[in-house]
Order: C-alpha cells, then sequence, then structure tokens
C-alpha cells in the first residue's frame, strides 16, 4: 500500500482546527507557491513528545519575521496546536512539518493585501526524512551552488524559497551515487549540508561552522550542549575546506538526520569514530527525555534588524 503525501488518513492542523488530512488543500494562485513565501519547520516526536518544541516554534516566528511577516500565532499557540495534532494522529514517533504561507488574495511580487495561514502536519516516518545512516558512513560530495551571503538572501531563515538550491544539490548528489552534498558561504568556508548542519573532529576537540546566513540547527545546539557536558572543547569557528584533510571524524546533523557520521566526503576518508559514536547514544536519549519539548540550548534565534527595535 503506497500512499502519496496527499493521500492519507489523519490530521492536520489548518489556521486554528483539526482537518481530514485528504482535505488540507491550497489554491494554485497562492503567493507562496510562486514567490517562495513560506517558512517551515521539521520536527520530531519521540514518545509522543516534539523534541524542543518550544524552540522549533519560536524559529518559525523567527523565519517569517525575517520574511517581513508576522504570524497570527503567538509561540505558546503553536506549541499547542502541535501537541493537539499530534495527538489526534496518535504519534508515538514520527515526523512533524509546521508551514506558513502567505495566501492567494492577490498575486504578484508584492505579498501585501495576502493573509498568513499555518499548517502542522505530522506523520509517522519510517527511516530518516534526510540522509540515513549507513556502515562505514554516507558518502558526501561538494556542492556547486553556495549558500547566499546576508546582502543576497535572509540565510538564517527556514524558508521555502532558500531551499531550492538545496534540492538541486541534494538531487544532483543522488543522482551521481552520493547521499548528500556539502555546501560553502559566499566566501568560501563551510557551511552545511542540504539539509543538516556539519561537525568535525580534531585533535579530540569538535569544530563546527559558526552560523553566518545559514540555519542554525536546533540540533547543532543540542550536540555543542551534550558535547560540553562531557567536557569537550567545542570550535565555533570559520572551517576552510582544506581543513577537510585534517578531521579524524566528520557527521551531520538535523532534527530528521539525528547524527549520521560521514564516511567520505569525495576523495577524503573518515572513520566513524568514538565521538560521533558517544553524541549517536547521547542524543537518542536526550530526545527521549520528558522535558525535551522545552528550549533546552535553543533559547534565541538572530532576529532580524527591524524586530529588535521593536
Ligand atoms: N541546515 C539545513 C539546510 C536544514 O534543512 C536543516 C534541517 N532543518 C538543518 C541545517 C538542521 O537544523 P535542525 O537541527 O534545526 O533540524
Amino acid at each position: 500500500m503506497s500512499l502519496t503525501m496527499a493521500d492519507r488518513d489523519g490530521w492536520i492542523w489548518c489556521d486554528g482546527e483539526l482537518v481530514p488530512w485528504r482535505s488540507a488543500n491550497m489554491h494554485v494562485l497562492t503567493h507562496a507557491l510562486h514567490y517562495g513565501s513560506a517558512v517551515f519547520e521539521g520536527e520530531r516526536v519521540y514518545e509522543g513528545r516534539v523534541f524542543r518544541l518550544a524552540a522549533h516554534s519560536a524559529r518559525l516566528i523567527n523565519s517569517a519575521r525575517l520574511l517581513d511577516y508576522d504570524l497570527p500565532w503567538t509561540r505558546e499557540q503553536i506549541d499547542e496546536a502541535t501537541r493537539a495534532v499530534v495527538k489526534a494522529n496518535a504519534l508515538a514517533s514520527g515526523y512533524v512539518r509546521p508551514i506558513a504561507w502567505r495566501g492567494s488574495e492577490v498575486m504578484g511580487v508584492s505579498a501585501i493585501g495576502t493573509t498568513v495561514h499555518l499548517a502542522i502536519a505530522p506523520w509517522a516516518q519510517e527511516g530518516r526524512l534526510s540522509v540515513q545512516p549507513k556502515p562505514g558512513g554516507i558518502k558526501v560530495t561538494m556542492a556547486g551552488y553556495r549558500r547566499p551571503s546576508p546582502e543576497v538572501a535572509p540565510g538564517g531563515a527556514k524558508a521555502a524559497g532558500l531551499y531550492i538550491i538545496c534540492g538541486i544539490e541534494k538531487d544532483r548528489a543522488l543522482n551521481a551515487g552520493f547521499d548528500d552534498a556539502l555546501m560553502l558561504d559566499w566566501q568560501g568556508r563551510l557551511a552545511e549540508s542540504t539539509g543538516a548542519n556539519v561537525f568535525l573532529t580534531m585533535g579530540g576537540r569538535l569544530v563546527t561552522p559558526k552560523v553566518e546566513n545559514f540555519l542554525d540547527g536546533i540540533t547543532r545546539r543540542a550536540v555543542i550542549g551534550m558535547a560540553r557536558k562531557r567536557g569537550w572543547t567545542v570550535e565555533e569557528r570559520a572551517v576552510m575546506p582544506c581543513e577537510l584533510d585534517d578531521a579524524a571524524e566528520i557527521f551531520l546533523c538535523g532534527t530528521a538526520a539525528e547524527i549520521v557520521p560521514v564516511g567520505a566526503i569525495d576523495t577524503h576518508r573518515y572513520q566513524v569514530g568514538p565521538m560521533s559514536g558517544t553524541l549517536m547514544a547521547d542524543y537518542a536519549e536526550l530526545v527521549r527525555q520528558p522535558d525535551c519539548e522545552g528550549f533546552g540550548e535553543s533559547g534565541h534565534f538572530a532576529q532580524p534588524a527591524s524586530a529588535k527595535a521593536a
């Protein structure tokens, strides 16, 4: 029985009510479809609870702010709606996709006059949505496209429009026999993969690119927290591609991916080593803690200048 994403049983929370899964539709003349103005989240349910729910809802609101619009729901209301729809679908484990978008009242580049919508769709997910761990680690290639500079796009937003280059690179990587692609930023520094952040281990330290106009991952923050709790040194700094030669272990991390060891980046080879293994075990425990729905280490996301002033 193969069901498409549109043809499933269950409930989706749409603009304040639970609607049957197959009825959660929108019109083709919707601003977000044409101009990429949707913002979204990816969340995971473990034992009936959404890991770092508060942080994800806050980042969703912040992503919309970075695109100059406000969601008509508070963070607490979004948290509550998420819990309600997870419960309605009787999900003990799975994935949740909240998405906010600008509607179909007018059609044109300007979104002035459109209403803002929010839908939250949870489903049982077999395996991982973005990249699956493999014995010996996954195979990664370097992407052609780069993450945009802050002058070019609001790269800190989890915005649909920003995923165009991720989707292209992911497909190119898969078609070439790789599992994912690693993107540089506009200055040629390592940034992130098409759907996860990246960590390197060097001399027993964890090193990860400092977030500059790419997605400030909630899993990334959890990894940094877990590593520091173990007394490990974590460096958030500019990481150049030539440093890929110096890393012992490399892993990707994200809500959907969790922690995925990398075995190769093009011609570079890595061990699936002890630091990644320790963090994978710590993460499996962390996501199942009863208080996992809070902010954890993710209390704050970079605000757009307009929100700072408000
Ligand atoms: N970067 C990109 C491009 C992503 O899509 C994701 C997944 N949301 C991440 C990083 C990791 O973010 P998080 O840990 O919050 O899921």
